[in-house]
């Protein structure tokens, strides 16, 4: 089956056809400066579609020089936000794309882009199976007491005010092989999964399903992240508020301009790493908040998950920072694990153990693939909906 997996920002669209039967990628591409007209872009090609139906029209011309008449078969949609309704990808239809415009507000950024995303192909392949796959779904199992915020209750029933979590399509398709590499059952995995790339989550997983995650309401809380704050003491917002800055502004503050990027200077975790290796006090003291908020949270995870049997890495920072690895894991003295420094320096794209033979619990670095994830959840949901 060929799945065309669509990732719609706001002002881009990144898609990818994959063939899930055979595992393989088969072309891909991103469209960016969407709505912005030309902008001056000098790199010649798919410069500023009008909207997202004309960002496809560029990638149907791009899949027919590649594809030639061979059809794809189903389209999955990255939906950063299924709010309390989805647990599961769905197959959308017209009630099922109105009730992800009815999370909107949830997420104002992220799902109107998935919204058009999913417009965009009914109106252009009125006949092609679509599906919705969504990055809060796997968090549906958190439990009350860990999804609920000690606030008046009409936040919660008024506005949906509640811990989602992001990243659940990683960490639900890390967790997945992070047990098959222990040789344990996906329902048999207790561990705690790190996804650290731009934005950073981690998530408590006991018996395969997530119990905790360190993002709430929105993507901003929980661990130090490129541009994002992660957890803030809450007053600092009314702090900032009666100083005369604007909602917008605290926004940007504290979601593009934090982080990283406001500790070192720079959000690219290279960057950083080298500069403290260089002896840069900034990007050192950036490595300790960072590295230490993480721990933290493992260490809290371990209590969570009764027990944690692993310690997982992934994304661009996890599966490649051999640096940022060994700080966190230096801080994990008192749960007994112990990093083994060759494998930990390792280059490798498999799934790996990098903690030493007497770690209490194994550390494991696992790639993810939300892509490859997003096809075979599609495939399997248009497989059990349109039975061959
Ligand atoms: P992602 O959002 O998963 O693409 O991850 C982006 C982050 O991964 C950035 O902070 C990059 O600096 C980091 N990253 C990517 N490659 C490396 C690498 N080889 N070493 C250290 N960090 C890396």
């Amino acid at each position: 089956m060929l799945v065309l997996v669509i990732n719609s920002g706001s002002s881009s669209l990144k898609y990818q056809v994959r063939d899930v039967d055979a595992g393989t990628v088969i072309t891909e591409g991103l469209i960016e400066r969407i709505g912005l007209g030309n902008g001056g872009g000098g790199d010649g090609e798919a410069i500023g579609p009008r909207d997202h139906a004309e960002a496809l029209d560029h990638v149907d011309r791009a899949l027919h020089e590649v594809l030639g008449d061979r059809a794809i078969d189903a389209v999955g949609h990255r939906v950063v936000h299924g709010g309390e309704r989805f647990s599961e990808p769905v197959l959308a239809n017209n009630e099922i794309i109105r009730a992800i415009e009815r999370l909107n507000p949830l997420a104002p950024l992220h799902n109107p882009a998935n919204v058009l995303g999913l417009r965009a192909i009914a109106s252009k392949w009125p006949d092609m199976p679509q599906v919705a796959v969504f990055d809060t779904a796997f968090h549906r199992t958190i439990p009350e007491h860990a999804w609920r915020y000690a606030v008046p209750e009409w936040f919660y029933t008024h506005h949906g005010i509640r811990r989602y979590g992001f990243h659940g399509t990683s960490h639900e398709y890390v967790s997945r092989r992070a047990a098959a590499l222990l040789g344990l059952a996906p329902e048999a995995f207790d561990g705690v999964v790190l996804h650290l790339g731009n934005g950073a989550s981690a998530t408590a997983v006991a018996g395969g399903k997530s119990v905790d995650t360190s993002m709430g309401f929105t993507p901003l809380e929980g661990l130090v992240m490129g541009t994002r704050s992660g957890d803030v003491d809450p007053s600092i917002l009314v702090f900032l508020a009666r100083q005369g800055h604007s909602a917008d502004e605290i926004d940007s503050l504290l979601n593009r301009e934090s982080g990283l990027r406001a500790l070192a200077g720079s959000n690219d975790m290279r960057t950083v790493v080298e500069a403290a290796e260089a002896g840069d006090r900034k990007a050192e003291v950036a490595l300790d908040v960072a590295s230490y908020r993480l721990a933290k949270y493992v260490g809290a995870y371990h209590v969570s998950v009764g027990g944690a049997k692993a310690i997982v890495f992934t994304a661009g920072i996890g599966e490649n920072s051999v640096a940022f690895r060994a700080r966190v894991v230096a801080r994990l003295g008192a749960l007994g694990v112990v990093l083994d420094g060759d494998r930990n320096a390792e280059r490798s794209k498999e799934p790996r153990v990098i903690s030493a033979p007497g770690s209490a619990i194994p550390v494991l670095v696992v790639p993810t693939d939300e892509e490859r994830a997003i096809a075979e959840a599609t495939a399997a949901v248009v497989r059990a909906a349109v039975p061959s």
